[in-house]
């Protein structure tokens, strides 16, 4: 079949494309089946079926309306990872049978200075979020991973490495870019000391994606438990959080990634922990305020920042990476009547270390 005969199929779609999923109906509810539809494509949109979507702590959040009111129901889910079926009639950058992901947004204004600068993440209008958002004509909400096809403009969807298994993919499209970025950012390089706090789904990939860019890599937590996987993903040290601990590696790193997502976190111990003008950055959203010191920040010109996720181009950047060197992340695979149980689990830290749902069981 031609490329033209191909994108001949699409221009025929008079109707919208049925679509199932689970879906919460409210922010105390259970998962339920939720059967809705995708839009018709439109000229530049794929349309991709979802073989797997993982699961992100921030699915916890928003399906619980923790860090504002959620919109109902609700399917979550932006770390996807499928096959196109369809393109429209002028998408150039897919074809049919492509392997290709979506991670957190599936558009922006693409005007402002942030997204002409390919920091569509930051975009100073706000991007269309997978899900639990509303599409650009500010009344029809989004969909997200937790079902079997979705339409997205080809400007937002990711190549995947050949090399790379699509239940692997899944999560490097929001845990994997959600560390790419900062590391990339704060110009880790080869023998640059990074600390990752937390060893969690965001925490190992920092661990493996940092280990790759030859950055001597500490790990630092609460419990022993991860000790041993920390130290064969390439952790030079795996640091029990206590203040003896502490005291061995005062103003030693250049760059501390905090993933715990927990405000009872005391942040201005780890302060301490940086160089002179060195940055700690968070990536972990709390649901209440941090409690900090800033004479530690203040006495040694310190920085603590923030990041979110990372553009589309720095997605694809950070998904040749990982394809380059062997990255993925430790998934346990699970089916769609499991996820209640998996969002108890990871409430209690019980994944090593991400949840990702096969759609195929739905
Ligand atoms: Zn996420
Ligand atoms: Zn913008």
């Amino acid at each position: 079949m031609t490329q033209d005969h191909k994108n001949l199929n699409s221009i025929h779609h008079s109707q919208a494309i049925p679509a199932k999923g689970i879906a919460v109906k409210s922010a105390k509810a259970n998962f339920v089946n939720f059967n809705f539809e995708r839009r018709n494509p439109k000229e530049h949109d794929v349309v991709i079926d979802i073989k797997f979507c993982g699961i992100c702590h921030s699915d916890i959040h928003q399906a619980r309306s923790e860090w504002f009111p959620g919109i109902y129901p609700m399917v979550p889910g932006h770390e996807i990872a499928g096959i196109v079926r369809e393109v429209g009639t002028k998408v150039s950058k897919y074809k049919i049978g492509d392997r290709v992901g979506v991670g957190c947004f599936v558009d922006s204004c693409r005007t402002c200075h942030n997204c002409e600068n390919d920091l569509d993440n930051y975009c100073l209008n706000g991007n269309t979020l997978t899900y639990n958002s509303l599409e650009k004509d500010n009344k029809t909400p989004t969909y997200g991973g937790y079902s079997d096809v979705i339409v997205v403009d080809e400007n937002y969807v990711l190549k995947i490495p050949d090399n790379i298994s699509l239940d692997k993919a899944a999560p490097l499209l929001c845990a994997g870019v959600t560390l790419y970025s900062p590391l990339k950012n704060w110009h880790t390089k080869k023998d640059s000391k990074v600390a990752i706090i937390g060893m969690g789904g965001l925490g190992h990939m920092g661990l493996k994606l940092a280990v790759a860019m030859q950055a001597q890599t500490i790990v630092f937590s609460h419990s022993e438990r991860k000790k041993n996987d920390a130290l064969k993903m390439g952790a030079s040290d795996f640091v029990i959080a206590n203040a003896e601990n502490f005291s061995k590696y005062q103003s030693y790193f250049d760059l501390i990634i905090n993933t715990v997502s927990s405000s009872e976190i005391n942040l201005s111990e780890y302060f301490n922990l940086l160089k002179f003008d060195a940055t700690l950055v968070a990536i972990g959203a709390p649901d209440k305020p941090y409690a900090i010191n800033p004479f530690p920040l203040i006495m040694m010109r310190r920085k603590f920042a923030g990041s979110v996720i990372g553009s589309i181009s720095e997605t694809q950047e950070m998904l040749d990476f990982c394809g380059q060197h062997n990255i993925t992340p430790e998934i346990e695979i699970i089916s769609p009547s499991y996820v209640d149980q998996a969002y108890q689990r990871m409430l209690k830290s019980d994944v090593r270390y991400r949840f990702v749902i096969d759609m195929s069981k739905l």
